[in-house]
Order: C-alpha cells, then sequence, then structure tokens
C-alpha cells in the first residue's frame, strides 16, 4: 500500500476539510489583499522593497476607492530615462536626476471601476485631489508629483 496514502487515511476526514477550508481562505485574503494584474505585479517587482510596500499600501487604498490602476512606468534603467529626456525634455527628468532609476517611483493612471472615470498625466490637479488618491497616496508615504507638474508620477524617495 502506498504509505503516504496510509498516512493521510488516519487523519480525520474532518481535519482535512478544515486544513483544506483554512489554506483556500488564507489564498483568497492574500489574493484579495495584495494581488494586482500581473503588468502591475510584474511593475511592482522591480521597485525597491521598501517603495513596493509603500505602493501597495496605497494601491489597495485606491481599490478600496474603486480605482483600478494601470501602471504605465516604473522602474528605468539610465538609458531608458535618457532617451525619455531626449525626446521630451519637458516631460522626463535627466538622465541620473529620476526616482525612476532609482527603483522608487510610478507613473500611475488610474480607471474608476463603477463610473469608468480616468485620472492620467494631462487630468486637472484638481480632479486627481477630489479621487482622494492623492491622501492616500501621502498616507501610504508618496510624494505626489502634482506640484510639479506630474500628476501621475508617485515617489517613494524620502
Ligand atoms: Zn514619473
Amino acid at each position: 500500500m502506498n504509505t503516504v496514502a496510509a498516512y493521510f487515511r488516519q487523519i480525520p476526514r474532518a481535519v482535512l476539510v478544515a486544513v483544506a477550508a483554512a489554506v483556500g481562505l488564507a489564498v483568497l485574503v492574500r489574493q484579495r489583499l495584495t494581488r494586482f494584474d500581473a503588468e502591475t505585479e510584474a511593475k511592482l517587482a522591480q521597485l525597491t522593497p521598501a517603495a513596493r510596500a509603500k505602493f501597495r499600501t496605497f494601491l489597495e487604498a485606491a481599490r478600496e476607492r474603486g480605482w483600478q490602476v494601470v501602471f504605465v512606468s516604473g522602474y528605468r534603467t539610465y538609458a531608458q530615462q535618457a532617451a525619455l529626456h531626449a525626446a521630451n525634455p519637458r516631460n522626463a527628468a535627466a538622465p541620473g536626476h529620476s526616482s525612476h532609476e532609482t527603483r522608487e517611483a510610478g507613473d500611475l493612471n488610474f480607471i474608476h471601476s463603477r463610473t469608468g472615470a480616468e485620472l492620467r498625466k494631462g487630468t486637472s490637479k484638481i480632479r486627481w485631489q477630489a479621487s482622494g488618491l492623492v491622501y492616500d497616496a501621502a498616507a501610504a508615504g508618496l510624494t505626489w508629483g502634482g506640484p510639479f507638474g506630474d500628476n501621475n508620477h508617485f515617489s517613494a524617495r524620502s
């Protein structure tokens, strides 16, 4: 007889059901609290651990308000930053001077799951502030780029 099967057969069924239920619940809670779409998770994974924790806190608060994130840009290499800056100097900091290069920043658009409202770089500061997201970002320890004219930029640099 298979020894593994024999081992499980001696455990009362109620115990197995309870363990399976607990594991299932833990997985559901973890998904609800921490999982975002694959693109967002990939961008989060490239940030520093400290920045990642702040962005997760922010994005969870945003989700509570019904805002779904579109993670436009996170970590950038020096070369990527240089290319962006060369294409439009007013739109991106000079290479060597961006918190994207130090894995501390994210450019985030949002879409509201109920109203369909969108928040982007070009969306007015007033609308960003009215969304509650500027408050949530600050509460999570992030600095908003709005005061610098960069409305969808958030930085964990302190
Ligand atoms: Zn940015």
